[in-house]
């Protein structure tokens, strides 16, 4: 072998990789329009020479011969996803379905004018393109390509791929994560549970005399994976806690609720129509007590919480004592936040739940939320105490199709040799990383739970956002990494 990507340098790696990111950036390829890059991808892997196969989730799969005497060595997947997210910056024209990406370069990042740049996951999908284009120039064993769709808006490709493309194989490496020097070894599991149950109101008796609107606003809110364990208060809990402190001191009865957007973002936002027999100003003091308790408990990570109070016109009608009290005891009981630390690693969050969405209108009030675990085990748990929770309350429930975690394996072989060349190769040891949001890998661990996966990727910051920028100097490192690892994988006779 003369040249090897080992020995080739990093500008030469660097311009081919970003060649191949190039032409990825010029074909629009949003999540659920990805039928003009999976194409693009099919035709170039046959180009190669492989064996391609593009299925109904329009997945790409191709299979690439070993390296001559390397054909005993386990079978590896390297895989990525080949649709991104499009944002763009305010007031710039863009059309995520018909226009290309436009690369911005200069000495250190790689950015897009304008939008974000799909460094995730195109960068993973330009490095596997460049190194199957390199194959003399590093020993392997069987390679599996799967470059999969729909990763951004609910992962039906990873979903709707076929056991039997990860059911032969050893080792998977998703190249699709946000920092070089960082081994991806776990990831989330979650549920999408919606609970419900018939309302009853009456008219409000009059003897109630103060009706008022309460707001909460200004709380951070944020994505419940990865901001759960960071200080941040779930307004819906927050309005129930007010409740709670009216009914110590007088009466209430609840005309309307609302808070929240989405199963997995922490509500930053909630209100309260109600009808009760405090006075204006004893509500007003109640809620300015709630303010400066959050802000005693929370004040670092909650400093803009605003908690408005309004009298308003008697409302037509209020809930029945019984529903308040069945509504608010569920509330109550289902548990929303972190639920387990890691026993190993202190920092790491295992499982939680997020209490997303309260909704009332004539008939229903509507709960949404989003138990998570990085064992199905945890989710299992969830749900397991949010139905007798609802079993108490008299709520109904649905369940969406459980989204599966991936499980960190200590024993891992593949995590074993990812650290050991990447030690080799940079002189320091990468951080392991477990993470609490969902990821592909679950899927395809659910379709063969003896598959040894990690996730790695190069340093792409910003990422779903206008800022997205890619650090160049971790494109080659990360290039050598792979190729190092699959060499030693070659070596195993299995
Ligand atoms: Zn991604």
């Amino acid at each position: 072998m003369s040249e090897t990507i080992l020995n080739k340098t990093c500008e030469e790696i660097l311009e081919g990789v970003l060649a191949e990111f190039a032409k990825l950036a010029a074909i629009p390829r949003p999540s659920k329009h990805e039928e003009q890059v999976s194409d693009f991808l099919k035709d170039l892997l046959t180009a190669c020479g492989f064996e391609v196969v593009q299925d109904k989730a329009k997945n790409v799969i191709a299979d690439v011969p070993a390296s001559p005497g390397k054909e005993d060595s386990p079978l590896t997947i390297l895989q990525g996803h080949m649709d991104m997210v499009c944002v763009a910056r305010e007031g710039y024209t863009f059309n995520p379905t018909a226009d290309p990406i436009k690369l911005v370069r200069d000495e250190k990042f790689l950015t897009a004018e304008g939008t974000s740049l799909g460094a995730d996951d195109g960068m993973g999908i330009a490095g596997i393109l460049y190194l199957i284009k390199n194959l003399d120039a590093f020993d392997h064993g069987r390679l599996r390509i799967i470059f999969t769709t729909d990763e951004e808006q609910g992962m039906s490709g990873a979903i709707g791929l076929d056991k039997r493309f990860v059911s032969d194989a050893s080792y998977l490496i998703n190249c699709d994560s946000e920092k070089f020097g960082e081994l991806v070894v776990g990831s989330a599991g979650c549920v999408q549970a919606t609970f419900w149950r018939e309302l009853h109101y009456v008219r409000p008796d009059t003897k109630l005399g103060t009706n008022m609107e309460i707001k909460i606003s200004g709380l951070r809110g944020g994505h419940s994976g990865e901001e759960i364990s960071s200080g941040r208060v779930n307004a819906i809990k927050l309005a129930l806690q007010i409740m709670r402190a009216i009914t110590k001191t007088g009466k209430i009865r609840l005309s309307r609720w609302s808070g929240g957007s989405a199963f997995n973002v922490i509500p930053d936002s909630s209100e309260l129509v109600l009808a009760t027999d405090l006075k204006p100003a004893e509500v007003q003091s109640i809620c300015a007590e709630m303010e400066r308790r959050v802000r005693k408990v929370y004040g670092a990570t909650e400093p803009n919480l605003k908690i408005e109070t309004k009298v308003i016109k008697r409302p037509d009608k209020v809930l029945h004592a019984k529903d308040y009290d069945l509504l608010t005891n569920f509330v109550e009981l289902i548990h929303s936040g972190v639920y387990l630390m890691s026993p190993e690693n202190p920092a790491q969050v295992m499982a939680s739940a997020n209490l997303g969405v309260v909704r009332m209108d004539d008939n229903i009030v509507e709960l949404k939320l989003l138990p998570r675990g990085n064992a199905d085990e945890l989710v299992e748990e969830f749900i397991e105490g949010f139905n007798q929770a609802a079993q108490l309350c008299v709520f109904e429930s649905k369940f969406a199709t459980p989204s599966p975690a991936w499980t960190f394996n200590p024993d891992s072989k593949l995590l074993k040799l990812a650290e050991e060349v990447f030690t080799e190769q940079n002189g320091y040891k990468p951080e392991r990383q477990i993470v609490h949001v969902g990821l592909e890998t679950g899927h395809f661990v659910q379709k063969n739970p003896a598959l040894d996966i990690i996730a790695i990727g190069t340093t792409n910051e910003h990422i779903h956002s206008p800022n997205e920028r890619l650090h160049l100097d971790t494109v080659a490192p990360q290039v050598k990494f792979i190729a190092g690892l699959l060499e030693k994988i070659a070596e195993i006779k299995s």
